[in-house]
């Protein structure tokens, strides 16, 4: 660590980590958690990355409002980046995704228009494409902007690469959202370490991917309507209803090498198995992601190398579905403990 002029030369060299309990014996597992972003997702990368291209190309004036639809980590990314950068930010977002996302982000400064949940993820981008338009606000574009997936290449990969110099990796295993993370990162791996095999992984719910089925798409890249093969999942930030632009695009490169289906219970399970078992506080996706890692873990020769996304804190889920067996009040075992010496007990 050394002395930052801002808070944005802290996004990015995120740690990976052994995993110790949770690994089958002989395979060695890594995570690599974006939690330790600034704002605590991997978001925070595309956040700096498209606003500094955009400032670059000189697309963004100085003050300028900008716009995204988000299901959250990108609006939090892009409210720290606004702040630190003076641009107001406005964020339009499917209601159905968690309360303390929104209240996240107007805490930051951001404000906040809801679209319903009936209208999913096209919805809120359709809002937000009017909303630019009518305002002449600066629209990013996460789902197409080359810039979110330049970022990932220039630092999420260089990581990788850097972290795995002088070893093997032998798969990556990685979910898509945007597919900013996928396009980046597995184009410089496919060209510095093209003996790494690309797992991606996608909801049970939503096998977009799998369901081999063709994205409509507008001539700009964007959806043109919601994917068949779309259905409500719990993994937040991973699948929306449509296959982004980013992702299809790797899907042409021909470098996934292997695509896994992930029930939604396993992500919840896996996300609480590493808080419990490894001490690594992460979100549904990463759970979700994890759960993936394990199933190439448990197939992989003896020996092998596996570096698994982490893109999220845990702490952005406390009212969903990944904290519904957590209670608020004393468990029986924990009044049984209380009762176990004589001061502050409640009455029975
Ligand atoms: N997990 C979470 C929780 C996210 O917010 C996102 C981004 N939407 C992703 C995974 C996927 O990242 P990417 O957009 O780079 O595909």
């Amino acid at each position: 660590m050394a002395r930052f002029e801002s808070i944005l030369g802290t996004v990015g060299n995120t740690p990976v980590v052994r995993i110790n309990r949770l690994a089958p014996a002989g395979v060695n597992l890594y995570v690599k958690i974006e939690a330790f972003n600034p704002l605590g997702s991997v978001k925070d990368r595309l956040a700096l990355g498209v606003i500094e291209a955009a400032e670059k190309s000189g697309e963004l004036k100085p003050g300028q409002t900008v716009i995204e639809a988000t299901s959250g980590n990108t609006g939090i990314g892009l409210a720290m980046v606004c702040a630190q950068k003076c641009y107001p930010l406005v964020v339009t977002m499917a209601e159905q995704f968690s309360v303390e996302r929104r209240r996240l982000m107007r805490f930051l400064g951001a404000k906040v228009v809801l679209t319903p949940s009936t209208g999913r993820a096209v919805a809120m981008v359709t809002k937000a494409v009017e909303l630019a338009k009518t305002h002449g606000w600066f629209l990013t574009r996460q789902f197409e902007n080359e810039a979110n997936a330049d970022m990932h290449s220039r630092t999420t990969a260089r990581e990788i690469v850097d972290d795995f110099k002088g070893d093997k990796l032998d798969y990556w295993v990685t979910g898509y959202g945007t597919g900013g993370t996928l396009k980046g990162v597995s184009r410089v791996l496919a060209k510095e370490m093209p003996n790494t095999k690309v797992i991606v992984c996608e909801p049970e719910d939503a096998s977009l991917l799998t369901s081999g089925i063709a994205q409509e798409r507008n001539a700009d890249g964007s959806a043109a309507a919601p994917h068949p093969a779309f259905k409500p999942h719990p993994m937040q930030g991973w699948t929306p209803d449509f296959i982004p632009k980013l992702t299809a695009d790797v899907i042409d490169m021909k470098v996934i090498d292997r695509i896994i289906r992930i029930p939604g219970p396993d992500g919840l399970k896996m996300s609480m198995e590493l808080a419990q078992k490894e001490g690594i506080f992460v979100g549904i996706t990463a759970g979700a992601t994890f759960a993936g890692a394990l199933r190439v873990a448990a197939e992989a020769p003896k020996g092998s190398t596996i570096l698994c996304m982490l893109p999220d804190t845990g702490e952005r889920y406390l009212s969903t579905p990944l904290f519904a067996e957590v209670p608020a009040d004393m468990t029986a075992d924990e009044v049984a403990i209380s009762r176990s010496t004589p001061s502050a007990q409640f009455p029975a």
